[in-house]
C-alpha cells in the first residue's frame, strides 16, 4: 500500500458576518508515495487553501475545516490537537512557500537554522547536525556551503534563499513536500534549477510532492496526475498526459489556449475571457458559467458532478453528462 495521503471530500469555509465562502469545496485527491500530484487553478480558486487545511495552518485565517477527511497513512489530521500537527508538520509533511523570508528567521545564521531543523528530526549530535547541514546545503547546489552556514537570510539572493527553503524542508526528510508556487517569485534559469532539485531530491528519498502553482509549463514538467481547481472546487482530475493532449472541461481548455506557443512572440499574455468569480457570490449552479462560452442554461441552475469520463479521468461540466431524456431541462423554465 503506497497511500500517503488521501483528502476526502474536504470543505473549508470562511464564515464572516457578511458571508460565507467556500474556498474549498468537497475537494478529494489521493497521493501515493513518490507520486507528484499538481493542484492547478488560478488565484482565489482554492489551492492554497487545500494546503494550508492539509499542514493544519489555517489558525490565523477565518478559514475552518467545516467536513471533509485528510488522512495521512490512515490517520485523519482534521481536528488533532496544535502539539499533534506539530509533530508531523515539518516531520513526515513539510512545505515550501513561494516567499521563502516567511519561513526562514530572519535573525538567526543559516546553518544554526538548518541544524535546528537536523536535530528536530533525528538524533544528530550538534556537531553531526553542522556536517548534516553542509551535506544538504550541498545537495541543494550552493557552492560554498561552509561560508553561507554564517550568513544570514537577508544576504542571500532569491534563488539562494529558495535553495534554503529546500534544504530546510528536506533537513526533515519528509513523506510529503508541499510545494505551493515554489518558484513564481524567481526567474526562468534559477526556476528550472529549483524544480530539477525537488524532482532529484524526490526521486533519492521517494518524497511526494503536492505542486501547487498557477503554471501549467512547470506541471507539464513536474507532475504524475492533476488536479484542476475552480472556484472552490476540483473541475477536472487525471494524469498529466490526458490532461494537456485531451482536456476535457473547458476551463482547463482556455487555461491551455491561454499559454503561449513556443516561439511565439506576445505583447500581452492572452487570458480566458472574464474574472475569477467573487467567491461570496458563487453561481448556484456551475461556478465557471459566466465565463464560459459553452453556458448552458442548466449550467446556471444545477452544478454538474465531477465524474469520470475516461479511466482515471474525471471533469465537472454538463456537457460531459448524457443529455437528460427531458430536454425542456435545456430550456431554463423556472423551478
Ligand atoms: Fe461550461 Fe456548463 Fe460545462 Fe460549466 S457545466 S463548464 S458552464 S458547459
Ligand atoms: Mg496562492
Amino acid at each position: 500500500n503506497n497511500l500517503l495521503l488521501e483528502v476526502k471530500n474536504l470543505k473549508t469555509h470562511f464564515i464572516s458576518d457578511s458571508g460565507t465562502v467556500k474556498a474549498v469545496d468537497d475537494v478529494s485527491f489521493k497521493i501515493s508515495k513518490g507520486e507528484t500530484l499538481g493542484i492547478v487553478g488560478e488565484s482565489g480558486s482554492g489551492k492554497s487553501v487545500t494546503s494550508l487545511s492539509i499542514m493544519g495552518l489555517l489558525k490565523d485565517t477565518p478559514g475552518k475545516i467545516v467536513g471533509g477527511e485528510i488522512l495521512f497513512e490512515g490517520k485523519n489530521l482534521v481536528g488533532i490537537s496544535e502539539s499533534e500537527m506539530r509533530k508531523i508538520r515539518g516531520n513526515d509533511i513539510a512545505m515550501i512557500f513561494q516567499e521563502p523570508m516567511t519561513s526562514l528567521n530572519p535573525v538567526f545564521r543559516i546553518g544554526r537554522q538548518i541544524e535546528e531543523a537536523v536535530i528536530l528530526h533525528t538524533k544528530l549530535s550538534k556537531k553531526q547536525a553542522r556536517g548534516r547541514a553542509i551535506e544538504i546545503l550541498t545537495a541543494v547546489g550552493i557552492s560554498r556551503p561552509a561560508e553561507i552556514i554564517h550568513d544570514y537570510p537577508h544576504q542571500l539572493s532569491g534563488g539562494m534563499r529558495q535553495r534554503v527553503m529546500i534544504a530546510m524542508a528536506m533537513a526533515c526528510i519528509p513523506k510529503i513536500l508541499i510545494a505551493d508556487e515554489p518558484t513564481t517569485a524567481l526567474d526562468v534559469t534559477i526556476q528550472a534549477q529549483i524544480l530539477d532539485l525537488m524532482r532529484s531530491l524526490t526521486e533519492v528519498s521517494e518524497t511526494a510532492i503536492l505542486l501547487i502553482t498557477h503554471d501549467l509549463g512547470v506541471v507539464a514538467e513536474m507532475c504524475d496526475r492533476v488536479v484542476v481547481m475552480y472556484g472552490g472546487r476540483a473541475v477536472e482530475e487525471s494524469d498529466v498526459h490526458s490532461i494537456f493532449s485531451n482536456p476535457k472541461h473547458p476551463y482547463t481548455k482556455g487555461l491551455l489556449a491561454s499559454i503561449p506557443k513556443m516561439g511565439e512572440r506576445v505583447d500581452r499574455l492572452p487570458s480566458i475571457a472574464g474574472n475569477v468569480p467573487i467567491p461570496s457570490r458563487m453561481p448556484e449552479g456551475c461556478k465557471f458559467a459566466p465565463r464560459c462560452p459553452l453556458a448552458m442554461d442548466i449550467c446556471w441552475e444545477e452544478e454538474p458532478l465531477l465524474k469520470e469520463v475516461s479511466p482515471n479521468h474525471s471533469s465537472r461540466c454538463w456537457l460531459h453528462e448524457e443529455v437528460p431524456e427531458d430536454e425542456s431541462v435545456f430550456v431554463g423554465s423556472p423551478k
